[in-house]
């Protein structure tokens, strides 16, 4: 500490000389006054005032370096005065809360602020007693006097609207061209005919494919509309997300698809938010949509129960806000449908009866018909003044569920405006009706066709001119029921297989993105001359990303990552997702070729046969990736791997070789790794006697490519893995011609199974291998215990049984999964990792140990190979039961983004309780927290305290009567990952109450980051006249543990379409940490409570020749004019956010 102080010392009288150095200049500069009438003397003073100015930009920026100096000197004094790791764990530290951690100040300060409507607390209060309501039948009856508008009159737009979902019943093409080019062909005739009709769109992966065939006279004409007002892109996402399964990354990546894609060809910025149908929602994307520029948002789908709840509070409309967010900036204005459906008939009033006979689709001798058996009429003089009231009337009882009277009523459906008769029919019926409102000023009404954005723009004005505030309201919309007790819980976990590829997909992508423009700006500046190499097909390479981020936009869409779409649907999302990760490996591959030769000259680029290639094969798009065997000899074989991290990390990578001996090393160095050759199991009890699995640990710097050789080493040479197995009650032998395999024998059938690192000492029951306890390295031990069970649907009493959407649950609850045959359990001991894994009828679970000495080692590994083809209407869950005191209270993520507190309430259904989880969930006490992280989406509750459980798979035979028409048995073999992470809790006093804002702590975040984004292998042909290859370290160092380098996505050439630009979208998320722990071990990376970064010094030796601060969809209309903190490159990131910047790298 001393040293430390000393040190304080010295940077501090450096600052201060620099201050004073810098004043003396300044001084020097106002004495020096200007002479008038001599030229030379005027030049000279130009000159000296010029370098002047250098040396106060030079001065500035040594300012600059010493504040960060002094700063980082401070944060490392805090560090250092603060207990870290087990220490100081004394009886005193219980009852004074020891110092939060140091650096994490800021993160502490966003727990303040609870005001406004806070959506747990609805959930305690509301009685969910689904009382019939009458017309209406999940809400009440509406009355008003009749003179509510004398003043200020209803102001209605009524917004035509045609939903169009990328992929459902239909695949994307199917829909495109059977509904919607004609839709939209439909819609340039119609809206041209009549200044007065208006539309919003929302899917620009449609809208793109359309204008692509369309000729200029079109085009024109499309441009001609938006700018008239005419024709809003709402939200304008690739698709309109879902919002339960969808990582942040894939949001907000075919968000910017979409944006891009508006601001190249039409020069819009979408200012309105628009998602009626997915099912449930989440403040992880009202944060992404504001962060892009827009201003206002409708949502549609929630529980209707909370609709019935802020209908009677006039909180249907309100400013939706971060859990975590202390100020009002991240607000945005959001209109809650008050309604069952976003169809005509649940949107003009609470009468769907009535409401039915106002969609003009449905008049008499079409196809569509109204359920309620009273069919619209087509307006005439003689019914005119009839049907104008009955409308009239709907209106304002739909009217007093808000605070203002400015109305929104939707007018559309699935799939509409196909036929030029249908826009005739209701554009025609309603401006009758309109006119006759105009005609009779005593109604108090002024209706129109509008926009999102003249609803807005009309409501903003109506509410500042009346003073009316709008509650602001913080939590999420899950899970959502739309009647009875149907809840949309299936659909978190339905079709996991492509949950899993999804996410698979995401990874190669940002993996791809980053590569791909290091290597550019890499090439520049090779050359020297700004230009890239010839032969390296950098635009064949852009489209490939351009296609692989539209894919997995398009695997967003809510009925795609959802796994609510047809079978044959589901295959083409599966091809499109299979082929773009074949593409993006492309893009990979020979750009880390290029990147590692030492003599770039050699560089050339064969499609067909690259030079590198990944060492994982997926031959189809439903199919496992497979390892390929590397052949080995004496002659050292080149292993590239690829850190997609911005951390130092230490992995463990493993290859599936041909021979048992095997020896690697770092290519440039020849340090040999610590290694460990292991069986590949061709069946559960045969161990492959043609193919080993080699594995070794490797320390990857953040982005780095590494190059390794490795070659055939002598026998016996390579630490071998060594098994035992078991079979309760019906003992086998394995032999092995390589490997020692053992049986449990004697007593050791019945002891616990155990295996330790450093860090942790697990055991296991001797039965099923499954994980029953784990010590931490204190000493204490934990009750861990993991268990599968089995969910059935609902019996034949009742009409309606869990499907793709809904999950209901059998009376009987959850059964204990039971195998009439014990299962084989199989112990690996190894020096890089130890495992156990159980083989029963329906999965193969593996809980392993890496003997790592940092971080890395802290957490289990458990993973899952699922296959319940052989089932009926069941579900298979993988439950935790600890000891951590959690009560009915645990948290799991929205989207990877931010947790959500989630509260397990018994006046609901089992299936209410179950919760979206993207990427992370935790239990947690005042000593204790648990903290599973997944590779992949699924449902995720807590039914009980200290326990927490994953939907696996499901398989059901039927429908659940929500349109798909099919039940959900395409099931496939699936694999799920998971880190469990088990950790102490220092200095917590006690839970905070009501809503706590909680954030993963630093070590679950460096976790998930490295479960998320494994290393990448690529292998070289074993060839020995290969050119040399040395590796390649783009950065200096790690980036802050809590810095996430989210993309570094390459920009088109605005000049070029189809081209790369010398511009990458560079994307930074700061999260969010717990502050109660200090992370032991210390991971190798640093936190600062400082909110100023020089993005260039976290980035170094990468340097930006440009850096410009934009929204998040990188729209250029966004950028902040330049200010002098972004000319030093120094950015303000806040815990929480994501930051956008456009950069030019040198
Ligand atoms: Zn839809």
């Amino acid at each position: 500490m001393k040293r430390g102080r000393v040190l304080a010392v010295v940077v501090g009288g450096v600052f201060c000389l620099a201050v004073m150095s810098l004043y003396r200049m300044l001084e020097t500069m106002q004495g020096a006054e200007p002479v008038h009438g001599r030229d030379i003397a005027h030049r000279q003073m130009d000159e000296d005032l010029f370098h002047l100015q250098q040396k106060i930009d030079r001065l500035e920026r040594l300012l600059i370096d010493n504040n960060h100096l002094v700063a980082r000197l401070r944060d490392s004094l805090l560090h250092r005065q603060s207990p870290v790791g087990g220490a100081n764990n004394s009886s005193d530290s219980i009852h004074i809360r020891a110092g939060p951690l140091p650096g994490c100040r800021l993160a502490e300060e966003l727990k303040d602020g609870a005001d406004g409507v806070q959506l747990l607390d609805v959930y305690d209060l509301l009685p969910f007693d689904n009382l019939d309501g009458g017309v209406w039948k999940q809400g009440f009856d509406i009355k008003y006097h009749g003179d509510e508008w004398a003043e200020q009159p209803l102001e209605l737009f009524l917004v035509p609207h045609s939903h169009n979902d990328p992929g459902w019943l239909k695949t994307f093409d199917g829909y495109y061209h059977d509904q919607t080019r004609h839709i939209l062909d439909n819609m340039l005739v119609k809206l041209e005919e009549d200044s007065r009709r208006k539309m919003i769109w929302a899917e620009v992966s449609y809208f793109s494919k359309w204008w692509s065939e369309i000729d200029g006279q079109k085009r024109a004409l499309v441009k001609r509309l938006v700018e008239a007002g005419q024709l809003e892109l709402v939200t304008g996402g690739w698709v309109m997300a879902d919002e339960a399964n969808s990582h942040y990354f894939a949001l907000l990546d075919q968000l910017m698809e979409g944006h891009q894609w508006l601001q190249t060809h039409l020069g819009v910025k979408p200012s309105s938010g628009w998602a009626i149908d997915p099912f449930g929602h989440s403040p992880s994307m009202t944060y992404l949509l504001k962060g892009a520029g827009l201003r206002n948002m409708v949502v549609q789908r929630v529980h209707y129960a909370v609709k019935k709840h802020f209908a009677q509070q006039q909180t249907l409309e309100f400013l939706w806000r971060q859990s975590w967010d202390s100020s009002s900036s991240s607000d945005i204005m959001c209109h809650m449908m008050p309604f069952y459906s976003y169809d005509v008939p649940h949107t003009c009033g609470p009468n769907p009866a009535i409401c039915c006979q106002f969609d003009f689709h449905r008049l008499p001798g079409g196809r569509v018909f109204c359920p309620w058996k009273i069919p619209p009429q087509p307006i005439t003089d003689q019914n005119i003044k009839e049907r104008a009231l009955v409308l009239l009337d709907q209106y304002r009882q739909k009217s007093r569920l808000f605070r203002s009277s400015v109305l929104l009523v939707p007018l559309g459906d699935d799939f509409r405006y196909v036929e030029s008769r249908e826009w005739d029919a209701q554009f025609n019926n309603y401006q009758k009706l309109f006119d006759y409102f105009d005609q009779h000023p005593e109604l108090h009404i002024k209706a129109r066709f509008g926009t999102l954005a003249d609803y807005f723009a009309a409501l903003h004005r109506r509410l500042s001119t009346t003073g009316t505030a709008l509650p602001t309201l913080r939590g999420d919309f899950f899970t959502y029921a739309d009647r009875d007790d149907h809840y949309w819980s299936g659909y978190f976990t339905s079709r996991p297989f492509y949950k899993r590829l999804d996410r698979t997909l995401e990874s190669t992508l940002r993996a791809a993105e980053i590569l791909f423009s290091i290597t550019l700006a890499e090439m520049r500046r090779f050359r020297g001359d700004g230009r890239l190499v010839e032969g390296f097909p950098a635009r064949e390479h852009f489209q490939r990303l351009t296609a692989g981020r539209r894919s997995l936009g398009l695997f967003q869409h809510h009925d795609a990552v959802t796994g609510t779409a047809r079978d044959p649907v589901v295959i083409d999302y599966g091809t499109r997702l299979f082929h773009a990760i074949l593409d993006l490996r492309q893009v990979l591959q020979s750009s880390a070729h290029w990147l590692l030769l030492l003599d770039k000259s050699q560089y050339h680029h064969d499609q067909s046969n690259p030079f590198l290639q990944t060492d994982e094969v997926i031959s189809a798009q439903d199919a496992l990736p497979q390892k390929m065997t590397l052949v080995l000899s004496d002659e050292p074989r080149s292993l590239v791997v690829f850190n997609p991290t911005e951390q130092l990390r230490t992995s463990v990578i493993s290859v599936v070789v041909d021979s048992p001996d095997a020896h690697v090393v770092v290519a440039e160095t020849h340090q040999p790794m610590a290694s460990q050759i292991s069986a590949v199991w061709a069946e559960p009890g045969r161990v492959s006697a043609e193919a080993f699995q080699l594995s070794f640990i490797a320390e990857l710097p953040p982005l780095s490519l590494v190059v390794y050789h490795v070659t055939k080493a002598p026998p016996g040479s390579t630490p071998r893995a060594r098994y035992s197995v078991h079979r309760h009650g019906n003992p086998l032998s394995i032999q092995s011609e390589h490997f020692q395999v053992s049986a449990l024998k004697g007593s050791e059938v019945n002891t616990p199974l155990s295996l330790s690192n450093k860090h942790l000492q697990i055991w296991s029951s001797p039965e099923t291998g499954l994980l029953q306890k784990v010590r931490l390295q204190s000493g204490l031990v934990h009750q861990v215990q993991i268990q599968f069970l089995w969910y059935g649907t609902r019996s034949s009493a009742h009409k309606d049984k869990s499907g793709a959407y809904l999950f209901l649950p059998g009376e009987e609850g959850p059964q204990p999964y039971s195998s009439s045959e014990p299962p084989l359990v199989r112990v690996t001991r190894g020096p890089v990792f130890s495992d156990i894994t159980s083989c029963f009828k329906h999965f193969t679970h593996t809980v392993r140990l890496f003997h790592l000495d940092g971080h890395a080692g802290k957490s289990l590994e458990l993973s899952n190979m699922v296959d319940i083809r052989s089932e009926v209407n069941r579900e298979l869950v993988m439950r935790l039961v600890s000891d951590v005191n959690s009560g009915n209270r645990f948290y799991s993520d929205l989207n990877g983004f931010q947790m959500q507190q989630r509260r397990t309430l018994e006046k609901l259904p089992l299936q209410a309780n179950f919760y979206p989880m993207s990427s992370s969930s935790f239990l947690q006490d005042s000593k204790s927290r648990l903290t599973l992280l997944s590779a992949q989406s699924q449902a995720v509750a807590s039914l009980r305290s200290g326990e927490l459980e994953v939907v696996l798979d499901r398989r059901l035979q039927q429908d659940d009567n929500r349109g798909l028409g099919q039940g959900v048995t395409d099931n496939k073999l699936t694999a799920s990952l998971y880190h469990l992470l088990l950790e102490e809790r220092q200095g917590v006093a006690q839970e905070v109450g009501g809503a706590s804002v909680e954030h993963l702590s630093l070590l679950a975040h460096l976790d998930s980051l490295s479960l998320c984004h494994p290393p990448i292998p690529m292998v070289a042909p074993s060839d020995n006249q290969l050119p040399k290859l040395r590796p390649f370290l783009p950065l200096r160092s790690s980036l802050p543990c809590d810095i996430h380098l989210l993309n570094l996505r390459m920009l088109e050439d605005p000049q070029e379409a189809g081209s790369p630009s010398q511009e990458v979208a560079l994307l930074l998320h700061r999260k969010g940490f717990d502050c109660s722990s200090a992370p032991s071990p210390l991971p190798s990376c640093s936190w600062s409570a400082h909110e100023e970064v020089d993005l260039e010094e976290l980035l170094a030796p990468l340097r930006f020749r440009s850096l410009r601060r934009s929204g998040l969809t990188l729209l250029r209309d966004h950028d902040e004019p330049g200010s002098a903190h972004q000319q030093r490159h120094v950015a303000r990131l806040r815990p929480m956010e994501i930051y956008a910047f456009r950069v030019q790298i040198d």
